[in-house]
């Protein structure tokens, strides 16, 4: 029950609904510790298909957590980046390629549109724009599918980091 009302949710992952991403927002419906109305992303069409999915009434989005816009994408401005990498950092579905020092560009078909990336940028030169095909989105399952690609090389990345934190104490040790 759990992964199919998260499946109903847009997988930005963006945090307006209070909780920190879209599957522990299930979980607080499920536990009834949040209400199904809360996800501006999903806008009314969303929580039509929650609450049918709940069995319950539906309700319009409370305003409280944002208001529903249309689905837009980042665009950075190349010329202006200055390859600090926060915008990579920040972006949950990995749809930012640049490298230290480097000039970051979008894979437009991968981002969510979640607007997490805006604020770290240092010389605000990332932007949204409207989506013009809703076609180039990618889906909710694509976009789950990559969340839980990142998390998972982030997990890999902080036990390697221990482990070699790890192995630096004992060569310590041993000198
Ligand atoms: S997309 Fe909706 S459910 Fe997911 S984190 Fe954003 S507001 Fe919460
Ligand atoms: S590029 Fe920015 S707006 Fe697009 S998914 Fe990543 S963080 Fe969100
Ligand atoms: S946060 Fe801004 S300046 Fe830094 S790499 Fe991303 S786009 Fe470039």
């Amino acid at each position: 029950m759990l992964e199919s009302l998260n499946d109903l949710l847009p997988q930005m992952q963006c945090g307006q609904c209070s909780f920190n991403g879209c599957r522990p927002y299930a979980e607080a419906i499920i536990a009834g510790e949040a209400d199904i109305n809360q996800c501006p992303p999903s806008g009314d069409v969303g929580i039509a298909k929650i609450a049918a999915f709940l069995n319950v009434p539906a309700k319009p989005l409370n305003s409280q957590f944002g208001e529903h816009k249309p689905r837009s994408v980042a665009v950075i401005d190349e010329a202006q980046c200055i390859g600090c990498v926060k915008c990579i950092a920040a972006c949950p579905v990995d749809a930012i390629v640049g490298a230290a020092k480097w000039m970051h560009t979008i894979i437009t078909t991968e981002c969510t549109g979640c607007e997490l990336c805006i604020a770290p940028c240092p010389v605000d030169c990332i932007t949204m724009l409207p989506l013009k095909n809703p076609e180039f989105s990618p889906s909710n399952l694509r976009a789950k599918q990559r969340y839980l690609a990142r998390q998972q090389r982030k997990e890999m990345e902080a036990l390697e980091k221990t482990e070699r934190l790890r192995q630096q104490k004992a060569r310590l040790l041993a000198n």
